[in-house]
C-alpha cells in the first residue's frame, strides 16, 4: 500500500530531557531518487537508508545553506554511496551502480552484500566554516542503521540507536521508508540506557510503522508516551545542478580535452551523478567556455 502521506522529520525529547530523537518518514524521497538511478530494489534500499539518515541528521542544522555529506565506501559492487542534505530539507544522493539484485535466503534484502564492509562511513558537516567536521569510523556490516550507530558512538562519543529501513514493491517502486536516531543526552543514567534498550528490543522496522500509515510524532508517542515534540520539518528529494555548474566544470579541463570535444565530437554531454539529468552543450559553447579560459 503506498499512502500518501507526506514526507517529515520530527524531532521530540523524553524520558525528561534525557533522549534526543529525530524520526523521518522518507518514502517520497527514496522513491524519487528510485525513479532518478532507476534503481534495483537493494540498491534503492542501500542509498534510501543512506539518505534518510543523512537528513536526520541534517535536520540539526540551523542555516539552509548548511550542509550534511555522507559517503560510504564499503568495497561492495554498488561502489561509493553518497548522500548530501541541507539546512532547508533539501536531499540527493547517488551510488556508483545501482542496478544490482541481492536477497537473502529469507527473501529480504540483501543491504550488506551491496555495500560491502570492508572501508569507511564518513560524515561531513559543512556549516559554512573554513573545514566541514569530519568524522570517519570503520564500516561494519554495511546495513547502513548499524554502521551510523558506530559512526554516533565512535565519532560523536553520543550512545545512539538507530533504526532505518526501505519497504520496496515486486515493481520496484517505493512501498514505505522511515527512519529514526534515539540519542542519549550525556548526564542519562543507566535506569534511562536500560529504557532505551527496552523500547530499541520492542521497535519493529521503521518502513513496515512507515507502510501502516502512522504519522511519525504518533509513532513517537507510541514509544515514548512522555515525548515533547519540538519540531517538524520538510524533507524532500531535490537537486540543485545546473548546466553553469558543468560550465564550469568544463572550463577546468585541459585546453586539449576541450579542443578534441569540439572538433572530434562536435560537443559534449555531462550527466549530474545525484539527479541522473544530462546537459548538452554544442560546439558554440564549448567554443565559448575555450575562449574564455584563453583569455583568463
Ligand atoms: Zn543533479
Amino acid at each position: 500500500m503506498t499512502t500518501k502521506q507526506n514526507d517529515e522529520i520530527v524531532i521530540a525529547e523524553a524520558l525528561g530531557t534525557s533522549i534526543r530523537i529525530h524520526a523521518a518518514r522518507s518514502t517520497q524521497l527514496v522513491e524519487a531518487a528510485r525513479i532518478a538511478h532507476d534503481s534495483a530494489a537493494t540498491c534503492t534500499a542501500a542509498l534510501g537508508r543512506t539518505m534518510t539518515v543523512t537528513a536526520l541528521i541534517a535536520s540539526d542544522l540551523k542555516q539552509p545553506d548548511e550542509h550534511v555529506r555522507v559517503r560510504i565506501s564499503g568495497n561492495g559492487p554498488i561502489g561509493v554511496i553518497r548522500a548530501e542534505a541541507d539546512g532547508a530539507g533539501n536531499v540527493r544522493g547517488c551510488g556508483d551502480h545501482m542496478q544490482l539484485y541481492a536477497s537473502r535466503a529469507d527473501g529480504h534484502l540483501d543491504v550488506g552484500k551491496v555495500v560491502g564492509t570492508d572501508g569507511t562511513l564518513q560524515v561531513s558537516r559543512d556549516m559554512g566554516l573554513k573545514e566541514p567536521f569530519t568524522g570517519t569510523v570503520l564500516l561494519s556490516s554495511g546495513e547502513i542503521g548499524e554502521d551510523f550507530a558506530r559512526y554516533f558512538a565512535i565519532s560523536e562519543q553520543i550512545p545512539s540507536v538507530v533504526s532505518v529501513g526501505v519497504l520496496v514493491n515486486t515493481d520496484s517502486s517505493v512501498s514505505a521508508a522511515g527512519g529514526m536516531i534515539i540519542q542519549l543526552m550525556p548526564f542519562a543514567g543507566e535506569d534511562i540506557i536500560e529504557a532505551v534498550e527496552r523500547v530499541a528490543a520492542s521497535m519493529r522496522p521503521m518502513s513496515e510503522y512507515m507502510s501502516e500509515g502512522i504519522e511519525v510524532e504518533d509513532l513517537i508517542l507510541q514509544l515514548f508516551p512522555d515525548a515533547r515534540i519540538l519540531e517538524h520539518k520538510p524533507l524532500r528529494w531535490h537537486c540543485d545542478c545546473s548546466k553553469e555548474h558543468f560550465a564550469d566544470a568544463l572550463a577546468g579541463l585541459q585546453k586539449s580535452d576541450l579542443e578534441a570535444m569540439i572538433n572530434e565530437d562536435h560537443g559534449a554531454e555531462a550527466e549530474c551523478h545525484y539527479c541522473r539529468k544530462k546537459y548538452r552543450f554544442t560546439e558554440e559553447e564549448l567554443r565559448e567556455i575555450l575562449e574564455k579560459k584563453t583569455r583568463a
